[in-house]
């Protein structure tokens, strides 16, 4: 079915009638924020049940043409992936891990009924994409431009099955620091809802999750707080992650831990990267259940000594403080720890290229 995309994906490129001017794009890329400003491209990638991925084209970025019937306005269809292309230090453009996110956006494609898009098309979408924007990477400390792929169901009916016709897009957006200078660490509120139930879908990166997120998150921003933290489904103790990043525990004999992969996490590169950093610098990491109780005690005991959250669009960011129902608890100084620093600055040093990238993390795009 995806013949075509194996062979190598011929895009085909239409230019730019009137792309933005020098000056105005200058003026982003001074003060990108994020998500809110976007490059002049776009890729897209069709796909039908007869004739498989087709049609991959690079071209303006513009609005597109929906039935009012297309099945993601309905039954929400809809996979997505992040990731950022980094300046380097040697002047160069990379991407960190995009065969990673590849992979991952299949294994989401899978949970919701969606057609896999082979792997090389994927990280060629991108490519393509970061070359023709090349000039909308904004440099500077924390600053990338971050590269949002996804797809959605377009076939025009009412009816619960999976449409038989979808749309691969690609486009970017310049972006900054996540958070805001000037907060050294996040506060979280402990959210009674759910994210993710055993057998749902968690472990997916769909929209859908995110829709479902968006009430807690008020709730946590409502009551003064950055982040929200979900609790397990079933037995509301375990803790899983924030609305869009997982999370690690750092303890008082240098030992971490992140909550295991149970099918309702969702499965973080940057998790995993850190996984990998932590334990080639001797550390001891452990992936497992951890209690809200315990996190309590231990903070207050000061067994528990750092906590951060990481996620590819705000990097590491440690947690200051936890409220819930049953009250709030700071985490050692309530500024970033020690080790979360550490890690973080040897997870951006390569992702920067200016440290050695001994797993083959980065791709370079010429
Ligand atoms: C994307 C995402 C993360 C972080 O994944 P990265 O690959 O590290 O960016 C964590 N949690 C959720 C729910 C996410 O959607």
């Amino acid at each position: 079915m995806a013949s075509l995309a194996d062979a190598g994906m011929k895009f085909t490129t239409l230019p730019h009638p009137a792309p933005t001017s020098d000056e105005a794009r200058a003026a982003v890329l001074a003060d990108p924020g994020f998500g809110t400003n976007f490059s002049d491209h776009m890729v897209t990638i069709e796909w039908t049940e007869e004739r498989g991925w087709h049609d991959a084209v690079i071209g303006p970025r513009q609005p597109i043409a929906l039935d009012p019937a297309a099945a993601v306005l309905h039954y929400a269809q809809e996979i997505f992936e992040g990731l950022k292309a980094y300046v380097q230090t040697d002047g160069s453009v990379a991407l960190f891990r995009p065969e990673a996110n590849a992979a991952r956006f299949n294994r989401s494609a899978e949970r919701l009924a969606m057609p896999e898009l082979p792997e090389s098309a994927f990280v060629e979408a991108i490519e393509q994409l970061v070359r023709a924007d090349r000039q909308w990477i904004p440099s500077g400390e924390g600053a990338s431009l971050y590269i949002r792929p996804f797809m959605i169901a377009t076939e025009a009916f009412l009816g619960v099955r999976p449409a038989r016709q979808y749309k691969f897009i690609v486009i970017a957006s310049p972006a900054g620091n996540y958070f805001k200078s000037g907060a050294p660490a996040v506060s979280i509120w402990v959210s009674d809802y759910t994210r993710a139930a055993p057998g749902g879908t968690g472990a997916a990166k769909c929209g859908g999750n995110y829709a479902a997120s968006l009430v807690p998150q008020g709730e946590a921003i409502a009551r003064g707080h950055d982040q929200v933290v979900f609790l397990d489904a079933a037995e509301h103790r375990w803790i899983e992650e924030l609305g869009g990043m997982n999370l690690y525990f750092v303890f008082d004999d240098g030992t971490l831990l992140t909550p295991e992969l149970t099918g309702t996490i969702l499965p973080g590169i940057t998790r995993d990267s850190l996984l990998t950093l932590a334990r080639e610098e001797g550390l001891t990491v452990k992936e497992g259940r951890y209690g809200i109780d315990q996190w309590r005690a231990d903070a207050e005991s000061g067994r528990l000594v750092e906590t951060f959250a990481c996620g590819t669009a705000a990097v590491v960011t440690p947690v200051g403080k936890v409220s819930g129902r049953d009250g709030e608890f700071s985490i050692g100084s309530g500024g970033p720890g020690q080790l979360t620093q550490r890690l973080k600055d040897r997870l951006v040093a390569i992702q920067r290229g200016e440290a050695q990238d001994r797993h083959g993390w980065i791709r370079k795009i010429g």
